[in-house]
């Protein structure tokens, strides 16, 4: 016998939509103002996964009117030879953002790379002086992670904009997503708790929270028994895995079918905050552009 469910099945939390919504506002204020954002794409080596993604940045962000510029280098570059890369692009005025597609080949440093980018074309928010603005509240002109940012956009249009005296819970401490999340949710008046590999019984901690964040890396982890009925649940998690008919498959670190009888609303994987990431990471190289045309207008003394 089927017992029906008693509980109505969570809201899907749209990040395709919604990305495509931020994305046109994005494209029309690049339309209407005299500013060409330019972002510059670095990828060393060839990883199918890595240029996939090079590839759809640049394409968005020639789709929105942004100058592209995508710097392809073999696998072999060396530390100087990138950051000497990395030098042009930030004495280069037609460049407002620069980004290096992450992992690095294991030959070179990731932390002298990233801290070779100008903070001010750090686009990616990656820089210490952009985590370091973050981690003590001073996040106005700063650049904030692409990927945190989107889940905060997501989690407002799921709940509105005030989570004041929320209790949230991050799984996941990863410098590029756990922590500057949990860093934003602070910002927000939240009470935050994070849980990761060394927690004893995270799920007996999640449990409380009116907010699940999972970003892991590990499939489907979260499963109903950790999410408390009625929360809004974000899965950051992109993992593929083989399904039981042997066809590859991506999932999220949520059991989907599991969490949407429980949560109010979820993020779907694919969907969800995957297409989030690009459409910040365009917000804020636009962001850059203009900031870098405020600061142009101040020094020759016109009103901006
Ligand atoms: P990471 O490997 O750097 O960090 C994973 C974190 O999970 C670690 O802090 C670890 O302590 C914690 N963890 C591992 N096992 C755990 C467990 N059993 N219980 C609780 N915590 C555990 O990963 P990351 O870079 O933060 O990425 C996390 C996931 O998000 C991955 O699936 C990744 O592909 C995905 N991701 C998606 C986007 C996007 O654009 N949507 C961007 C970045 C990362």
């Amino acid at each position: 016998m089927t017992v029906p469910s008693s509980s109505p099945e969570a809201t899907l939390i749209d990040g395709r939509a919604i990305s495509e919504e931020i994305l046109a506002g994005i494209k029309s204020a690049v339309e209407s103002s005299s500013i060409i954002p330019g972002l510059a794409v670095v990828l060393v080596g060839s990883d199918p996964a890595s240029s996939v993604y090079v590839r759809n940045k640049s394409a968005r962000a020639k789709d929105c009117g942004f100058q592209s510029y995508q710097v392809n280098l073999p696998p072999d570059t060396g530390e100087y030879e990138l950051i000497s890369v990395i030098s042009e692009l930030n004495s280069d005025a037609s460049v407002h953002g620069i980004l290096v597609q992450l992992p690095l080949p294991p030959h070179i440093d990731q932390k002298k790379v990233i801290e070779a980018i100008d903070p001010e074309k750090d686009v990616d928010g990656f820089h210490y002086v952009n985590a370091g603005k973050l981690a003590v509240g001073d996040s106005d002109g700063a650049f904030i992670p692409c990927t945190p940012l989107g889940v905060m956009v997501l989690l407002k249009r799921a709940i509105g904009s005030n989570l004041s005296g929320k209790h949230a819970v991050v799984v996941g401490r990863s410098n590029i997503v756990g922590k500057p999340v949990a860093a934003l949710l602070l910002a927000e008046n939240c009470s935050v708790s994070i849980v990761h590999s060394k927690t004893i019984a995270p799920e007996s901690i999640c449990r409380h929270a009116d907010i699940v964040i999972a970003a892991v890396g590990v499939p489907r982890l979260v499963t109903a028994d950790w999410v408390k009925a009625g929360a809004v649940v974000i899965d950051v998690g992109i993992n593929r895995v083989i399904d039981d008919s042997g066809k590859s498959q991506l999932v999220g670190d949520v059991d989907f079918e599991c969490v949407r009888q429980t949560a109010a609303a979820i993020t779907p994987v694919p969907g969800g905050v995957g297409p989030m990431t690009i459409a910040m990471l365009l917000r804020n190289t636009l962001d850059s552009a203009i900031r870098t045309g405020a600061r142009a207008a101040q020094s020759s003394g016109s009103p901006s």
